[in-house]
């Protein structure tokens, strides 16, 4: 069985979010269950790619009235080909979806051609039996299959499966990118490429495959109401006997308190002293003093409104106050930078801010602090928590999406509601719990630790969902 993944992102040769862990850790995920596993995406020109070979020199696509010549190189890691696709006018820049002026004003040929480079790799290079798109970027893929290779010998019988990774992005473009990417204007419908007066790069994945999938069992379900479906609840209850939820797993070579490169003490739940050194580190990296010991809550993210920061915002006084310091790394919207700036600088014993992508310290705040914060509103999957687990970082989660799903009273600490007052009764509850019961603690940590959410269970999962495609 062969399975082709068309994505925008994967590790480790670009990451701007969750999407690229995935794509760097479940291939090779599969390779081990004996499923043989291709990406393609693209090469951008800050991606880290020194080692790839090329293996396709000139490749031509003709998309509506553009035409693009583009070369494909490989690189293999554990066994996995990632076909990345060079195409200089669309993707030899410094960002993905993005620059410092905002989104690219290209954004919907760039990843139109992503798909389309897609489906010549599996028509000239590696044929799949099943290709499985990563959300919005490679959401035309399988509208492409139907439409413009519809009669290619090719394509017969490959079955597509769709993944949405996170709904609340979905790709939405003019009515006349339609011509621009080759597609006939007649899909403007409702039914197919046309959502609320735009085409939907998502929803056309969501329309044109075969079958769908979700990150996580609960997201799944509540993707199918109003309050989550992002205007496609209709469409994916319509969907959903053909809709799954496989809970992500993560990658314990790079995440594992045993052997983390990053942290400055390495520990186990059979010996937890190296824990007490990293959090001291990261107190000295913050400016913080070490005593009193108090508990850090940490909390590493994306500042963007899906994240529920407005929950901290809120009582964000009232934290200040707690024997508890909060040390926060994130970056994205600019009101949000702007206000944590503030935060820190008001209470600089107790908060620590820094804002920027940086993943050596993402590394040694899931190791130094006590608790990991994520109040997201949302969250298809959400991977901090299931790091924090390993480390005996306890979550303090909101009780939605993958949140729900991974952590368990037993192993952390979930809310319900949506005011930061809710928040802060668990929050409360937990640094309380802290002080109070340190046995407990501990043991809530080893359980914690010793929790599974390694890929191998998702990759069997994956494995049996494309059976049952092909059956
Ligand atoms: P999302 O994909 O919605 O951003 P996830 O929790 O699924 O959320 O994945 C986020 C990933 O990005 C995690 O691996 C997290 O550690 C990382 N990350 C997010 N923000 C930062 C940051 N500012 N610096 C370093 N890593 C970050």
């Amino acid at each position: 069985m062969r399975v082709l993944m068309v994505t925008s992102e994967a590790n480790p040769f670009v990451k701007t979010g969750g999407l690229a862990d995935v794509l760097g850790a479940l291939p090779q995920a599969l390779q081990r269950q004996g499923v043989e596993t291709a990406v393609v995406m693209p090469r951008y020109g800050n991606s880290e790619v020194h080692w790839a070979e090329r293996i396709w020199h000139q490749m031509h696509i003709w998309m509506g009235p553009h035409y693009y010549q583009v070369a494909i190189d490989q690189a293999v890691i554990d066994g996995v080909r990632y076909f990345l696709v060079n195409c200089t006018p669309l993707f030899d820049r410094w960002g993905v979806y993005s620059d410092m002026w905002g989104d690219f004003g290209d954004n919907h040929r760039r990843f139109a051609l992503l798909s389309r480079a897609a489906l010549e790799i599996a028509r000239l290079i590696w044929r799949p039996d099943i290709i499985q798109s990563h959300d919005w970027p490679a959401g035309l893929t399988a509208c492409y299959l139907r439409h413009t290779f519809a009669g290619d010998p090719t394509f017969w019988g490959i079955k597509t499966l769709f993944t949405i990774h996170n709904l609340g992005y979905q790709g939405q473009f003019g009515r006349e990118v339609l011509e621009d990417v080759g597609l006939d204007g007649s899909l403007f419908r409702s039914d197919l490429l046309a959502h609320h007066g735009s085409v939907n790069y998502l929803k056309a994945g969501l329309v044109y495959s075969h079958a769908l999938n979700t990150v996580s069992p609960t997201y799944a379900k509540e993707i199918q109401t109003p309050e989550f479906g992002f205007g496609m609840d209709g469409l994916l209850r319509a969907r959903s006997h053909e809709l799954f939820g496989i809970l992500n797993g993560v990658d314990y070579r790079q995440w594992n308190p045993e052997h983390d490169h990053y942290a400055p003490a390495h520990y186990s739940s059979a010996d937890l002293a190296g824990k007490q050194e990293c959090k001291r580190a990261l107190l000295a990296d913050f400016g913080m003093p070490a005593e009193p010991d108090w508990p850090v809550i940490g909390m590493v993210t994306r500042f963007a409104h899906q994240k529920g920061l407005e929950f901290v915002a809120e009582i964000m006084h009232k934290l200040a106050n707690e024997h508890a310091r909060f040390i926060i790394l994130g970056s994205g919207e600019r009101k949000y930078e702007d206000l944590f700036r503030w935060f820190a600088a008001a209470r600089p014993e107790k908060i620590g801010v820094r804002i920027g992508y940086d993943n050596s310290l993402s590394h040694r705040i899931t190791a130094g602090a006590d608790m990991i914060l994520m109040p997201s509103r949302y969250e298809p999957c959400g991977l901090n928590q299931i790091y924090g687990l390993r480390y005996g970082t306890l979550p303090v989660v909101r009780a939605t999406g993958g949140l729900d799903d991974t952590v368990q009273p037993g192993t952390g600490f979930k809310f319900w509601g949506e005011s930061g007052w809710d928040l802060y009764g668990s929050l409360r509850f937990a640094i309380d719990s802290w002080f109070n019961d340190r046995d407990n603690w501990q043991s809530m940590m080893r359980r914690a630790m010793a929790q599974d959410f390694s890929w191998d269970h998702a990759a069997r999962d994956y494995a049996a969902l494309y059976r049952h495609l092909l059956s």
